[in-house]
């Protein structure tokens, strides 16, 4: 990158040229800058400023913090459809959004009412018998399978390591 050489030797010129003015007029920018933050002329215009509302910026910072946590929680756990103001509870898209009962697919608008929450806890209920029935068959058809081939792998290797032993031997 050559624009960062450039823009570091900008800073430390316009810094330098800063210094050397502030320096230069050290009297008069010394009393603008007591002036302004209320060391000097105490009953002067800036008292008011510096311990009433001056002196409160402090807190605007911490307020504003508060405020930006409140922001990140809000984002949090608001449905994630654009513009939804809802506390999105139901996680769609296997947990990658959460959405409000009125944007997520399985409810489509409705308050989900008793009779649907039982009937999709039963449909779940059915579709994991289904999988780990599935999968059981899946599992005995892979513990037959290595056995019949283990009589062979073993029977071959028995026959052929003796043979080999010979060889050395012999
Ligand atoms: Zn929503």
């Amino acid at each position: 990158m050559k624009w960062r050489p450039i823009v570091i030797v900008g800073l430390t010129c316009a810094a330098v040229a800063g210094l050397v003015l502030w320096l230069d007029h050290a009297r008069v920018m010394g009393h603008w800058l007591q002036v302004h933050t209320g060391t000097v002329n105490e009953p002067g215009p800036y008292y008011g400023l510096w311990s009433g509302f001056g002196s409160d910026l402090e807190e605007f910072g911490i307020l504003g913090a508060a405020a930006a946590g409140i922001y990140q929680l809000v984002k949090k756990y608001n449905c994630h459809e654009p513009g939804c103001w809802r506390v999105g509870s139901h996680p769609a898209a296997g947990g990658r959004f959460m959405l409000c009962y009125r944007h997520h697919r399985d409810f489509r608008g409705p308050k989900p009412t008793h009779e649907f929450i039982e009937r999709l806890h039963r449909e779940h209920l059915e579709r994991q018998a289904a999988i780990d029935s599935k999968l059981h068959e899946i599992h005995q058809h892979l513990t037959a399978k290595p056995v019949a081939n283990d009589v062979h792998g073993a029977g071959a290797p028995a026959q052929t390591a003796p043979a080999a032993e010979d060889h050395r031997a012999g």
